[in-house]
């Protein structure tokens, strides 16, 4: 390692502390060599568990059976015989539960960090990275929260794309104390703060929403649950049975994204199972991405996003059925439509008024509290600072449907003008542009393998 003016030049930087990041350190100290140098800089609490393998609830299971689950594509099996070696029972068509996911995650790279012979250094630095120096020669240097700089000759962003914000600023008068609105529903103290017959309303109706409820109930909370989001779709289960996957060949697809979902509607209707369709699309799905137009593809996010989303990012089959029973028993309630304000009316609560789908009639549902549950599978750049000042900096550019930043096949970051210093890839959702699906393990892993021998080549 080179100390360059008031920076340490690592070989690899790894920003962010989530799956992307720790898979990308894994795959690379499996192959550096033992001279090479690597700073994983990232400001989370419990290292590689990001948002999603953070929360302690049992309820708060993976959406990929155990079988999918493997840090290593070529090693399938690594979870589930993990959580073997722990006693559990479960095998690869189950779901095991999100936080032993993130133990695994842990002791996978401890294990390889006990390697100490042969092995290159890592180093983790525990801040947050807030902007980007660019004197260090052939590499990219960092400022960090706590005041320190490193640069590296590699560079690896794998900083989620955060929580979307909320889609319209309340108005009105806030409630004394505490605020009803929780903005970051992940932050899980609010749960204790809501009383057990309080009214919730939730705003997005996707797989965080499910999350949301099942730990409100968890806690306590008896009260009804109303749900608002533009077409009042929610993710669809996963099967009890094992579903064979059919096999779709893209090269023989039409190419607008109306005549494809028409061939993919007449397979699912003679199929067993739709879930047959879905899963053969899965290992095809970035070629069928790649093959669509720019306007396909904005077509595509406009009109049919919401129910390839329900479809493809399913639940575990009993998440699925005690969801679907809070249903029944009018627990919770589906409204769709569009937002057009959030009223905040002091120790009465908030009120959320919609114009309901289909018509002009506006709507309202009042409630004690407002959750934020929009989601965070585009929302872009705009969460992080860093990223604005990399894109002031010329370092990185948004793609061109606004999904994070634009990458080339090789996951290697394309900057609007000449070349940055040092080598710059993203793993993670942030490259959605180029990938699409790229927000699950299945798919990060494959990518975070690539990159890592990528920049294992170059060395
Ligand atoms: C609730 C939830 C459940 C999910 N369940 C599943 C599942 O069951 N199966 C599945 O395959 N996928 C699941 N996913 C998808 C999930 O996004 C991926 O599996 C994976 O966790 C993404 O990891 P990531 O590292 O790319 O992003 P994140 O987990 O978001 O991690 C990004 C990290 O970067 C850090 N960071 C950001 N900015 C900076 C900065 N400037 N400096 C330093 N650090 C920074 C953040 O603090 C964070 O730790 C789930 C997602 C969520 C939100």
């Amino acid at each position: 390692m080179v100390q360059l003016e008031n920076a340490l030049v690592y070989d690899v930087i790894v920003v962010g502390s989530g799956f992307s990041a720790i898979a990308v350190t894994c795959n690379l100290i499996q192959r550096l060599p033992a001279k090479a140098t690597i700073a994983i800089v990232g400001d989370d609490p419990g290292f590689g568990r990001g948002t999603a393998y953070r929360t302690e609830l049992y309820l708060h299971r993976l959406n990929v059976p155990a079988g999918r689950m493997s840090l290593f594509p070529d090693r399938p099996e690594s979870f589930v015989e993990w959580l073997n070696s722990r006693g559990s029972p479960l095998s690869e068509g189950d779901f095991a539960s999100r936080n032993d996911y993130g133990l695994y995650l842990r002791d996978t790279l401890a294990a390889l960090l006990r390697k100490r012979d042969d092995r290159c250094r890592v180093d983790f630095v525990k801040a947050k990275a807030t902007g980007c120096v660019e004197r260090y020669g052939a590499s990219l240097g960092f400022l960090l929260g706590n005041g320190d700089e490193i640069a590296g000759k590699n560079v690896v962003l794998c900083l989620g794309v955060g929580n979307a914000g909320l889609p319209v600023d309340p108005v009105g008068e806030p409630a004394p104390g505490r605020s009803r609105i929780v903005r970051n529903p992940w932050r899980l103290s609010w749960l204790r703060r809501v009383a057990a017959t309080d009214k919730v309303v939730i705003l997005g109706s996707g797989l965080t929403m499910i999350d949301q409820v099942l730990a409100l109930r968890t806690f306590g909370h008896r009260g009804s649950i109303d749900v608002l989001s533009r077409r009042g779709l929610a993710p669809l289960g996963h099967a009890r049975t094992v579903i064979t996957p059919i096999k779709i060949d893209v090269h023989t697809l039409p190419k607008t994204i109306s005549a494809i979902l028409n061939v993919l509607r007449e397979k699912a209707d003679r199929s067993e199972d739709w879930r047959a369709v879905m899963d053969g699309l899965r290992p095809v799905t970035q070629e069928l991405w790649k093959r669509l137009s720019h306007d396909e593809r904005s077509r595509f996010l406009r009109h049919a996003l919401p129910w390839w989303s329900i479809h493809r990012h399913r639940v575990a089959p009993d998440v699925f059925d005690k969801f679907d029973g809070l249903i029944r028993d009018d627990v919770v309630r589906f409204h769709a439509g569009f937002l057009k304000s959030i009223e905040l009316r002091g120790v009465a609560g908030v009120v959320a008024r919609y114009r309901a789908r289909g018509t002009r009639k506006i709507a309202e549902i009042g409630a004690d509290w407002l959750i934020n549950c929009t989601g965070m599978e585009r929302a872009g750049i705009g969460h992080s600072p860093l990223l604005k000042e990399m894109m002031r900096l010329n370092l990185i550019a948004t793609d061109p449907l606004g999904l994070g930043i634009q990458v080339d096949a090789h996951s290697s970051v394309v900057t609007p003008i000449g070349k940055a210093p040092g080598r710059v890839f993203a793993v993670g959702a942030l490259t959605a542009g180029q990938y699409w699906e790229i927000t699950a393990v299945p798919d990060i892993r494959v990518q975070a393998r690539a990159v890592a021998e990528g920049i294992a080549r170059s060395m």
